[in-house]
């Protein structure tokens, strides 16, 4: 069962268009596997419809405006690269998010047990991957000096607070120390403002895991 959720303050936001496209992705990830929260949505889409026919003035357009919106040279639309719906991982098939399928993602860089690929969304600090975990794997014991969120796509993985299953939605901050492990493997979707931060060991060793998982 799914214990982790988006705080309803971040559902409102995400109902109001008003998330930039990693959290509003991360969001719709969840909303898949979550039918609690996708009621929670419903009921505040439905309230915010509410608000706009007891207010709202229709605008009017008339042709001449319709014309030229359509026919303005300056409107190009530009193809992006669009993800594959099924992902095959180490002879493991995984359904994407469709809030995925519309976004371009990069060639996965792999380390040990993790793999990444980059969602190409270019919003400077934050990042956003897809983060397989091969059976058996781990990412040694750390923090984070902004926040890492992870929404768990497939698989299974826990750490220090929890187990955690498909839909369940992390947000750790600098106050979170953990050491997330997998016993089968798994996909995860993350999105972090900052590289990781290693407790122990010698950070020159985990320095390439903290670059490749950021
Ligand atoms: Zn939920």
């Amino acid at each position: 069962m799914i214990k982790h959720h988006p705080t309803p303050a971040l559902l409102l936001a995400f109902t109001q268009g008003q998330l930039d496209s990693s959290l509003s992705i991360a969001v719709s990830a969840h909303l898949e596997h979550c039918e609690c929260c996708r009621h929670q949505v419903l009921a505040l889409q439905e309230a915010s419809a509410q608000c706009l026919d007891d207010d709202c003035e229709l605008e009017t357009w008339d042709d001449e405006d319709m014309i030229s919106a359509i026919t303005d040279e300056d409107y190009e639309i530009h193809p992006k690269q669009s993800m594959p719906l099924k992902l095959h991982l180490k002879g493991q098939e995984y359904t994407l998010p469709r809030a995925l399928q519309s976004v371009a993602l990069s060639n996965w860089l792999k380390l040990g047990k993790l793999a990444r690929a980059r969602v190409d969304l270019n919003e400077g600090d934050v990042h956003t991957n897809l983060l397989h975990i091969e059976k058996g794997g781990t990412i040694p014991i750390h923090t984070h000096k902004g926040f890492e969120l992870t929404v768990l796509l497939a698989g299974e993985f826990k750490d220090e607070f929890d187990d955690y299953v498909p839909g369940d939605f992390i947000w750790l901050n600098d106050a979170n120390t953990h050491t997330p492990f997998t016993e089968h493997g798994c996909l995860c979707l993350t999105v972090a403002n900052n590289s990781m931060h290693f407790v122990q060991g010698i950070s020159q060793v985990l320095n390439p895991i903290g670059k490749l998982i950021y």
